[in-house]
């Protein structure tokens, strides 16, 4: 899956050129069918190819992209129409290591859940997002694990506060009248270790997700999904409806604005509506307006929420200014009724 994180950024970022470290990509640019051809089967989508990292400690999977790695992406960001020219990553040695002490810093319960399914977090630059997550098969076919990209370029500059309320702004329309502002870390810890911290959470959450019961695998298409009754925390607030099939919630009459959640590119939802998209959000289970995007997001930003909220105890507050006074203020829902059915499934996931 692939979390267009910052991906604005990214293309700012875009050199259009390959750099050192960029592999030779037999497709042309616009020849999807070549990449698709390419990505299937391809070895870094393989169990096998993961077994040396795999035989690592959990928090000694962290490097530079292997060069098998940045082709897989080069094919996707073909596969996808991003003009982005992935190569290999190489960060500052206080970036990698801010990236390895917000995974160390991580309770051991999530830790524990990725000994076997996860092989690591690599770098890649201009990678087209800011985080891209994928899964591996093992040689039945059968979804094994995951593993986590990210592109130090575009999380360089951010601090925990700025990349949140950036994130969670990219809905609404730019607007004189009414912003929005985040705090998912005290002043003194809003740093960009803890901006990392978050987002690899997220991605974690999708790591974890993986041939789990949690949503149909995001490699379907809603119309090869023949049933969602094995997914119970998918059946909390999605359904498949439509023609042709697609996800919808079950909260599509009462919160209208939901279907106009679009991150990152082309926001969709008037900056006037701000504030009555987060009263919707309050009628829903979501933890987080992203949440309700996508079955997988909502799956990774509720064990992202969870984790940093409940288990690590951070600070979760959104604030809805209008004429710059705060006209509503959001805040985690894991003590509220609404989303205690999505608390109890990550309880257990998390009691190991
Ligand atoms: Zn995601």
């Amino acid at each position: 899956m692939r979390t267009t994180l910052l991906a604005a950024a990214a293309l700012v970022f875009c050199t259009g050129a390959f750099g050192e470290g960029a592999p030779r990509i037999p497709c042309a640019s616009g020849d999807k069918a070549c990449a698709l051809k390419r990505l299937r089967d391809h070895p870094a989508k393989k169990l096998e190819f993961w077994k040396a990292a795999l035989a690592k400690p959990v928090g000694e999977r962290i490097g530079p992209a292997p060069a098998a790695l940045v082709e897989l992406i080069a094919f996707d960001n073909i596969a996808n129409s991003f003009p982005n020219k992935p190569r290999i990553g190489s960060p500052p040695p206080e970036f990698v290591a801010d990236v390895r002490a917000a995974f160390d810093e991580m309770p051991e319960a999530v830790k524990k859940l990725l000994a076997q399914r996860y092989a690591g977090i690599y770098f890649v630059d201009d990678l087209g997002g800011s985080g891209f997550t994928d899964q591996y098969i093992d040689s039945a076919g059968k979804a094994a694990g995951g593993f986590i990209v990210l592109d130090p370029t575009v999380l360089m500059q951010h601090t925990a506060n700025s990349w949140a309320t950036w994130r969670d702004s990219t809905p609404f329309k730019p607007s004189a009248n009414e912003r929005l502002e985040e705090t998912i870390e005290t002043r003194a810890n809003d740093n960009r270790k803890n901006a990392i911290q978050y987002i690899l959470l997220h991605e974690i959450g999708h790591v974890v997700a993986i041939g789990g019961s949690y949503h149909p695998n995001w490699n379907l298409k809603p119309d090869e999904i023949h049933s969602t009754r094995e997914f119970p925390f998918f059946e909390l607030s999605w359904t498949l409806g439509g023609k042709p099939r697609r996800y919808e919630t079950i909260y599509d009459k009462a919160f209208p604005q939901r279907k106009d959640i679009v991150y990152y590119f082309g926001a969709k939802i008037p900056a006037d509506q701000m504030v009555a998209t987060y009263e919707g959000l309050e009628k829903t289970s979501f933890a987080t307006l992203y949440s309700a995007t996508h079955p997988g997001d909502d799956f990774a930003e509720a064990f992202a929420n969870y984790v940093h909220v409940v288990m690590l105890k951070r600070p979760f507050e959104i604030r809805l200014y209008t004429q710059d006074k705060v006209a509503k203020t959001y805040t985690a829902c894991w003590e509220q009724p609404r989303c205690a059915p999505k608390r109890a499934i990550l309880e257990a996931l998390l009691k190991n």
